[in-house]
Order: structure tokens, then C-alpha cells, then sequence
């Protein structure tokens, strides 16, 4: 089957598409922002429960359709924008997300978002099934990658809803879940320094079966040997990056910072 253009699998199944809403626990107070409104499953009901919507939508034929149908409305703003590029920091209300997100560019939406979190009180998205396993993982199971820790640093994660890929149409190959992420008014655990705390977290991930010493050798100088094994920050480094807590990438990084003072 032909890949759809733009991640274009749109969502038929009514009874998810209230499922979504529901749990999003929109209220007439509150500011929405959908990315992709698509045929616009989401919009009409986001519409009937929101203060105000603005949907940002790449595809300019869908644009015109949606205009035609939501013009009425006055609190709806339809702008046509590449999610991944739009400078979110133009909003002038703080939103809420709602978004069934196109599967090609969702980590990268969401990555822009958290990015600008602090213009957003939720963040309510559908993504691919398997990209939620990694966005909800824990230490010590397989979807535990920086893409957890990156998340989890930054939000409050909760899996709200399975959906199978019948729900859609065309039909993608995948299932999806919906997440909703809270951004924290601070970051999970204290870091002194972002770009080696990531730099860090990038590295132990790098290679994921091998141990931290082979994967942390840009900071092989500060190992310590600790009766014959190596360890940075207390760690034991004959661990895997996937068995650390983002506590212990903090513990790491902060220690090599402070090294570098
Ligand atoms: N919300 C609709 C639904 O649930 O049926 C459509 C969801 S569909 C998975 C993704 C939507 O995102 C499509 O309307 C597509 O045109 C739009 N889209 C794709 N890439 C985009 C981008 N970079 N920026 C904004 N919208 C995009």
C-alpha cells in the first residue's frame, strides 16, 4: 500500500476521538492548540468545549476545507505551518495540546514542544504504540532510552489510551496510544549543567548493549578505580546505560562539571 503523504492516516473511530477529548479534560477556560486537525474529528469537538482553538495544519488543501468548515466559529484560528518550524513562543495564551500527531515528524513535534513548555499546561498527544512504550519507559526494560529520560526530565507522563490501527483509515501498519504530559514547573532532578547532563544521557545510550565504560570514554580521564572496577560518580561502569535512573545521569553529570570547574 502507498504511504500516506504527510503522515495523513486519519482517525474514523468517533467513539476514540471522544475517548481523546475526554480524558484531555478540556474545559470552556482553557486555551487548545491541535497540530494537524486534519478532516477535522478532533476540531469540531475541541470547538464544542474549548475557549478557543488554534489548529496548525501543513497540508494547504486541507487548510482550505477546514476554513470553509470552522470559519463560523470565532474562536477558531486555522494557521498553515510546519509544526516542527512553528515558533510556539507567538502563542499568546497558554494552551493545552490535543493532537493526533502525523507518525513521520511526531518526535520531533514533541520535542518543539516540550522545548517551549512553558507556553503549555498539557500535552495530550496520539503517537505510534512504540514510541509511547519509549516515552513511558523505566530503567532496566527495553524501551528505556534518551528519549525517556529526555521526556521524563522535563514532564509528568501518563498512557491514557490503546488504539488499535483499524481506527484509522488509510490504515497504518502500527497501533498507537495516547499520552499526556504534564511539563514541570522545574526539571525532574537538579542538573548544573544541560548539555553535559544530555551529552551524558546520549553517550551511555550510544551503543545500548555495550557497558558505560566503553560508551563514556570522552570522560575516561575522571574513572576512578574502585578495587579493580571502573566508576564515575559512584556508578559502577560495567552497568548499561539502560539500568541508570535519570537520578544517576544527574549524579554523573553534575560530578563532571563540578570536575571541570
Ligand atoms: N487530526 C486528524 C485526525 O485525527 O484524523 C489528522 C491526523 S493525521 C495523523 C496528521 C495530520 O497532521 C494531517 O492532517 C497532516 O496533514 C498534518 N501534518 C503532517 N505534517 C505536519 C506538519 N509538519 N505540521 C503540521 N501539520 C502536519
Amino acid at each position: 500500500m502507498k504511504k500516506p503523504r504527510l503522515g495523513q492516516n486519519y482517525l474514523i473511530d468517533e467513539n476514540i476521538a471522544h475517548e481523546i477529548i475526554h480524558h484531555a479534560g478540556i474545559s470552556n477556560n482553557q486555551h487548545v492548540l491541535e497540530i494537524g486537525p486534519g478532516q477535522g474529528i478532533l476540531t469540531t469537538l475541541l470547538l464544542e468545549k474549548a475557549k478557543s482553538l488554534i489548529a496548525i495544519e501543513i497540508d494547504s488543501k486541507l487548510c482550505l476545507a477546514l476554513t470553509e468548515r470552522f470559519n463560523e466559529n470565532k474562536n477558531f484560528q486555522l494557521i498553515q505551518a510546519d509544526a516542527v518550524k512553528y515558533n510556539y513562543s507567538a502563542l499568546v495564551n497558554k494552551c493545552q495540546v490535543v493532537s493526533n500527531l502525523p507518525y513521520y515528524a511526531a518526535t520531533h513535534i514533541l520535542k518543539k514542544l516540550i522545548h517551549y513548555r512553558e507556553y503549555f499546561s498539557q500535552i495530550t498527544v496520539m503517537l505510534q504504540k512504540e514510541v509511547v512504550d519509549r516515552l513511558v519507559a523505566i530503567p532496566g526494560t527495553r524501551s528505556y532510552g534518551s528519549l525517556s529520560v529526555f521526556i521524563q526530565f522535563y514532564c509528568e507522563v501518563e498512557r491514557i489510551i490503546e488504539v488499535n490501527k483499524e481506527a484509522f483509515s488509510p490504515k497504518p501498519k502500527i497501533d498507537s496510544s495516547v499520552i499526556k504530559l504534564i511539563p514541570l514547573t522545574r526539571p525532574r532532578v537538579q542538573v548544573d549543567n544541560l548539555k553535559t547532563f544530555f551529552s551524558v544521557v546520549n553517550a551511555s545510550f550510544l551503543h545500548k548493549r555495550k557497558m558505560l565504560k566503553n560508551n563514556l570514554t570522552g570522560w575516561e580521564n575522571l574513572f576512578q578505580n574502585q578495587n579493580g572496577k571502573a566508576e564515575l560518580a559512584g556508578i559502577n561502569l560495567s552497568r548499561r546505560g539502560e539500568t541508570l535512573s535519570i537520578e544517576d545521569f544527574a549524579g554523573i553529570s553534575n560530578y563532571i562539571n563540578s570536575c571541570n570547574d
